[in-house]
């Protein structure tokens, strides 16, 4: 495995939320405008997903699934190359910790997708 804990392969997406550092989010809902792809796992926590202009969950202007909310929707806000002009975050991840961690989402999005995904596999 490899030396630097930041880039270990991590087993569950609950690893990966835990490597986002903390926003001071507004909840103005502006980013909830464009289309997610959340992993299955993600999609049955929120109890499903859709868009139509904006994210289903976006409701009276604010996240009706914030505890619960995907991986992107963690990221937005937490990084260098993915800053939001109206939060800020405790610590910016690098453009390769960003890199990384996408890298690491879509791998285990991937693997969901290709099992397919079932209720108890929710992470805990
Ligand atoms: S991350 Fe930024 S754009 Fe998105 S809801 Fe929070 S303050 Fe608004
Ligand atoms: S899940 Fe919440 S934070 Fe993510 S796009 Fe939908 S409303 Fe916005």
């Amino acid at each position: 495995m490899n030396e630097n804990h930041q880039f270990q392969t991590l087993k569950s997406i609950a690893e990966l939320y835990k490597r986002i550092p903390n926003t001071k989010c507004k909840g103005c809902g502006k980013c909830c405008q464009h289309a997610i792809q959340p992993a299955p796992e993600e999609v049955c926590r929120m109890g499903g997903y859709s868009w139509d202009g904006k994210c289903v969950h976006l409701v009276d202007g604010g996240c009706a699934v914030y505890e619960n909310r995907p991986f992107v929707c963690r990221l937005f806000g937490a990084s260098e190359v993915l800053q939001c002009d109206d939060c800020f975050a405790d610590r910016y991840l690098t453009a390769e910790e960003t890199s990384e961690l996408v890298r690491q989402f879509v791998r285990l999005k991937t693997e969901q997708e290709g099992v397919g995904h079932n209720n108890d596999t929710v992470l805990n």
